[in-house]
């Protein structure tokens, strides 16, 4: 942080908090001025603290924060959206734990990311209104991928660049992408993907959210559009690529 700024007031989304000293939480915060930071909210947990309920995770919170020795220090905090039926149901609270720790685990104090922030605090909103929470965190997963320098190719053989035909293919989590069935079978850490649920996934790709939640694909589809995201989310994790020095790296 540069040293002439002492204040800073954000607008943010709480990631975790935990507790910090006798009294103090410490707070891992996403916001869109500032990308991920930490920060010390002193005697949160008192009793009757006025700052503790603004603070919880899945919160959007206007903060003040004031440059500390090591931490920001939150000096006001003001609740923007409580998304309280995500506290409220059981659902809703795990499936938000899972969308704000992904964003957590694929993100370093690295500065602002806008993109990112708007599709966290969208994606809180739908997963704290939406019916049903399918289509909400596989847009999240998909469009987190994009943003993040991850966008698995759909369109093209990672291998050959011939254009994918509507058939069924294979996914490479380790070049990121469709193989045709030529150079699919035997492929190293490659697996089938059925030609429905390559379609759907392209169509939450490049869909608005609006237009994306037209689509209704069936439960063995939304079963194997959900694995493979994880699968590839998770070897992405696994293999280190989400370090900044990574990052960096594919950006230039
Ligand atoms: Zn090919």
């Amino acid at each position: 942080m540069p040293s002439r700024i002492h204040t800073l007031r954000v607008d943010s989304v709480v990631l975790r908090h935990s507790d910090w000293g006798e009294a103090d939480r410490l707070l891992t915060i996403f916001s869109r001025e500032q990308g991920k930071l930490r920060c010390v909210a002193k005697g949160a947990r008192k009793l009757l603290s006025r700052k503790a309920g603004h603070l919880e995770p899945f919160t959007r919170v206007a903060l003040l924060l004031a440059k500390g020795k090591d931490l920001w220090i939150v000096t006001q905090a003001e609740t923007v959206e409580a998304w309280l039926p995500i506290k409220e149901d059981l659902t809703r609270t795990a499936t938000a734990a899972y969308v704000v720790e992904l964003l957590d685990r694929f993100t370093y104090e690295e500065g602002e990311n806008q993109h990112l922030f708007q599709l966290l605090v969208d994606s809180l909103g739908r997963i704290a209104t939406a019916p049903d929470l399918f289509l909400p965190v596989r847009y999240y997963e998909i469009h987190l991928l994009d943003i993040l320098g991850f966008k698995p190719e759909l369109f093209q053989c990672v291998k050959c660049r011939d254009e994918i035909k509507p058939e069924n293919q294979y996914f490479s989590f380790l070049l990121g992408g469709v193989l045709c069935p030529r150079h699919g079978p035997g492929a190293e850490g490659a697996r089938p993907v059925s030609m429905l649920a390559l379609k759907y996934l392209r169509h939450l790709q490049r869909s608005t959210y609006t237009v994306a939640l037209k689509a209704d694909p069936p439960a063995i589809t939304r079963y194997e559009m959900e694995s493979l995201l994880n699968h590839y989310i998770t070897f992405l994790l696994e293999r280190g690529l989400n370090t900044p020095d990574f990052l960096r790296k594919i950006k230039n």
